[in-house]
């Protein structure tokens, strides 16, 4: 187990331009303010949503959801930032509702188009945290 303490640095809010890439936009974010360890919350809308799902048996992310061209809500989306190869590095997870109120979810990818995104970055202020890779899970996980 791994349990650090923090203290709250800068928080920053705004919204993300239409027709961008919402995994681009708030990781570019993180790695132009210098933004080390926060957490992140999203709420808004996509026009096109691709989730990854992590394989635990074959270790790996094997099975990608992509719903195409389908608007979506963003009724749920948080993440958080640590370091990765030495920068900010953003890993989020997104519940996206359509219009049945029907949620896709998942570890969010590239290629998730923001129709409209209103973001909270938190920073926190404290010890680094570091991916590597984890032989046990083969995931890149805090050390
Ligand atoms: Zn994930």
């Amino acid at each position: 187990m791994l349990t650090n303490q923090y203290e709250q640095g800068r928080t920053f809010m705004g919204r993300l331009d239409y027709k961008t890439d919402l995994l681009e936009e708030i990781n570019k974010i993180c790695i132009k303010e210098n933004i080390k360890t926060g957490f992140i919350n999203i709420i808004g809308a996509v026009s096109s949503l691709k989730t990854g799902f992590f394989d635990q048996e074959k270790k790996q992310y094997i099975h990608t959801v992509h719903q195409s061209q389908t608007p979506l809500e963003i009724s749920s989306c948080m993440g958080n930032v640590s370091l990765k190869n030495g920068k900010p590095f953003c890993h989020i997870h997104i519940v996206a509702s359509d219009r049945k109120g029907l949620c896709y979810g998942g570890h969010l990818m590239d290629e998730t188009t923001v129709y409209a995104a209103e973001y909270i970055i938190q920073e926190t202020i404290g010890e680094e945290l570091v991916r590597e890779l984890d032989e046990e899970t083969k995931l890149p996980l805090w050390k």
